[in-house]
């Protein structure tokens, strides 16, 4: 058994099976390759990796396998984090979607490279504009260190299905980004499943939110490019 197999068993009670590890570790590698001519990371050394990229995306597998069956996309997905390790574990199609055309091209070389091109496609355009043409497509939604999880909960919302599930990966959100998502749930047609605290191998701590689309918003979206993260929804009295 690998290192990575081990930790996520020991750590977290998730098995990845061999043909799993090899793939994860083909995409590490293949990431920190690409790495050195474009900046994906800041994380350089491969234990650094396995850690706060292998490790970290993958304690969302419990959450993105409970989604119903279906697409499942990586919003600003950069470096490919969590996106391509979860394609890997659940064998899901997958969309990888960044405004920077230049990262999703890289990912689309390092997905073919590594032998899982025919399950990961690429969108190099804003989540906004997605949402305009994959209206409701997706079963279920990632995104690790992009916005606030009220600004998530807006730009998920037009893409997800009904009963679809957006996983939000936190590091340690303030009271105030809590308070003011829980706030939002009913004017984006999201609801709370879920709320765990996680603590990774090196002893940090991470904290996944799991929403549910329940209905169709309140109002109308996408809101013009930018204003979800710009100027964000707030709970109204
Ligand atoms: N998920 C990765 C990268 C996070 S950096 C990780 O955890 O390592 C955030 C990424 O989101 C950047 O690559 C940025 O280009 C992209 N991004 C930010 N706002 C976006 C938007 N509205 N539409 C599409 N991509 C966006």
């Amino acid at each position: 058994m690998g290192c990575l197999s081990e930790l996520m068993k020991r750590h977290h009670g998730i098995e990845i099976d061999e043909g799993q590890e090899r793939l994860l570790m083909d995409d590490l590698h293949a990431i920190m390759d690409v790495n050195k001519t474009m900046n994906l990371t800041r994380i350089l050394s491969e234990e650094g990796g396995i850690v706060l990229h292998l490790e970290d995306s993958l304690t969302g597998l419990p959450f993105v396998n409970d989604a119903p069956e279906g697409l499942y996309g990586d919003l600003g997905t950069g470096g490919g984090f969590p996106g391509i390790p979860l394609c890997i574990m659940t064998g899901r199609q997958t969309l990888l979607v960044d405004s920077v055309k230049k990262k999703v091209a890289a990912l689309e070389g390092v997905a073919k490279e590594i032998g899982i091109g025919e399950r990961v496609g690429v969108y190099g355009g804003r989540i906004e504009d997605l949402a305009i043409e994959r209206k409701g497509d997706f079963s279920v939604l990632t995104a690790r260190a992009l916005s606030s999880l009220s600004s998530l909960m807006e730009l998920a919302s037009p893409l997800l299905r009904k009963r679809g599930r957006l996983v939000c990966y936190k590091a340690q959100p303030s009271e105030d980004e809590v308070e003011n998502a829980l706030g939002i749930q009913e004017l984006v047609g999201l609801r709370l499943e879920c709320d765990q605290t996680f603590c990774l191998s090196d002893g940090s701590t991470r904290r996944i939110f799991v929403f549910e689309k329940t209905g169709a918003p309140r109002i109308k979206l996408p809101r013009r490019n930018g204003l979800a993260q710009k100027d964000p929804l707030r709970p109204r009295p």
